[in-house]
């Protein structure tokens, strides 16, 4: 018999959650107008909000608390850190931030000016919102393919070349700082990029003398699908990929959140000392001094184990399986999906699912509600009310795929959970045709807009 597969940990130590009923649901969800980021965490009993800060930390990473340096400058753990970061990704030089976006706001706050354009492959949220904050813009070059969301494709995250050339034949040199490649890419579905296409960019960034940054929360997923889908690394180890990935950047920001399986953390990797000196004085300004910012010495030292724990093959093993056995599930139901299956999250395709919802009533928001309403799991929107509005127009800005994301939280649920979830999103698939109303907003913020958004049912 063949073994089957199996988590590549055990649990040492457990949190209770507990199971609501759908009335009690329903009057959270209505006190929480309708906005899923406003629920107390015990009113949710799976928590698919978010893979960020949420995964469980190893005794090894509690063990590395322990012996956290808080010494304000020249802290043991500062340096930990940076030969950690230098031995798995291979830059030199490096800034701590208290999360990712934190480490955009310094990167941006040194290369980015009014006026400027960034292209890149579906910019995460809060990487817009710093871009578009500084009345910059963000051109989305990701490939066609990734937008069909039943195509297969191996590499749904690649830049289309052709548009980034476009891009940079248009601009002068002086209005594009950087290039951003995200790994793998959140917005169209966790989805990979390749080391071919990652070449492809470093071409013609060469080209046209443009630096090309890496958002990179999620690198180490992104290395295990090259690993299985691009024929030249199928033998390397995880940290011999995740070397060659980072060899065609200049530098990274990191949301240490994600697969440096940490609660919080962040920080800003630099190949070039002339970036990483003109950070420098932000770093301080936002963050905190150049051994710490933003992060205490026992915060690095568990981010320094974790960035380790984070790309071993066993425990990206275990996390990709789970992600697929709930989608597999999903899928063999009927149940709209984006396939291939990301790495760190399901995508379901609200526009498919309820397709009696007008784009105007916030279809996969909708969906959010019901599967909340439906089970106690808490999923996430990523459709218009997370694209925001047009900056110039002011109009809403409706995107092609209105997804809802099952984010899973790193080594926190088990397969059973998983099939809780699936149980509930089939009990909302089976009475979608009784689903014909929306949401509309009452109460909205200019920029990143769904966190704090208040809705109605219509
Ligand atoms: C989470 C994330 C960020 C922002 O990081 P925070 O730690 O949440 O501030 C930036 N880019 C990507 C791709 C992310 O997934």
């Amino acid at each position: 018999m063949k073994l089957p597969f199996a988590e590549s940990y055990k649990i040492k130590v457990v949190e209770s959650i507990r199971r609501s009923t759908r009335g009690e649901r329903e009057e959270w969800i209505k006190n929480a107008k309708y906005n899923l980021f406003n629920l107390k965490s015990d009113q949710v009993f799976i928590d698919l909000l978010t893979d960020s800060g949420t995964g469980a930390m190893s005794d090894k990473q509690w063990a590395a608390l322990m012996e956290g340096d808080e010494s304000y400058a020249g802290a043991s753990s500062y340096y930990r850190l940076k030969d950690a970061i230098h031995d798995i990704t291979g830059f030199e030089y490096f800034l701590p931030t208290h999360q990712g976006r934190a480490a955009e706001n310094v990167l941006f706050s040194t290369l980015v000016k009014e006026g400027d354009i960034i292209p890149g492959n579906s910019h995460f949220d809060t990487t817009k919102g710093h871009i578009e904050f500084r009345k910059a813009h963000a051109v989305d070059c990701t490939i066609d393919e990734a937008f069909h969301t039943e195509l297969d494709h191996p590499f749904k995250g690649n830049i289309d070349l052709e548009k980034l050339e476009n891009v940079l034949k248009k601009y002068p040199r002086k209005q594009v700082p950087m290039i951003i490649v995200t790994v793998t890419c959140n917005t169209s579905g966790g989805q990979p990029v390749s080391i071919e296409n990652m070449r492809g960019v470093r071409k013609l960034a060469d080209k046209y003398g443009i630096p090309v940054f890496f958002d990179s929360a999620r690198f180490a997923e992104n290395a295990y699908f090259i690993k299985l889908r691009e024929e030249e690394f199928k033998d390397k180890t995880i940290r011999e990929i995740v070397r060659e990935m980072f060899s065609y950047a200049d530098g990274m920001t990191m949301s240490s959140k994600k697969d440096a399986i940490v609660n919080m953390g962040g920080f800003i990797g630099f190949r070039h000392k002339e970036h990483f000196e003109a950070a420098t004085m932000y770093n301080i300004l936002f963050e905190g001094f150049i051994t710490y910012g933003g992060m205490s010495g026992r915060d690095m030292n568990a981010l320094a184990q974790g960035l380790y724990e984070g790309t071993g093959f066993h425990y990206l093993e275990t996390r990709i399986n789970q992600v697929a056995y709930l989608g597999k599930q999903l899928r063999d139901y009927g149940i709209p999906v984006q396939y291939p299956f990301g790495g760190h999250a399901i995508f379901v395709d609200a526009k498919r699912f309820l397709p009696n919802i007008p784009k105007e009533q916030y279809i996969a928001q909708t969906l959010a509600v019901e599967l909340y309403i439906e089970g106690g799991v808490r999923a996430v929107e990523i459709g218009t009310l997370l694209a925001d509005r047009d900056p110039d127009t002011r109009e809403n800005r409706y995107p092609e795929l209105e997804l809802v994301r099952l984010a899973i939280p790193r080594r926190v649920y088990t397969n059973n959970h998983m099939d809780y979830v699936a149980a509930a999103l089939i009990n909302v698939y089976d009475r979608r045709d009784k689903i014909t109303k929306g949401l509309r907003i009452v109460k909205e913020a200019p920029i990143l807009r769904h966190f704090t958004v208040e809705l109605e049912k219509i």
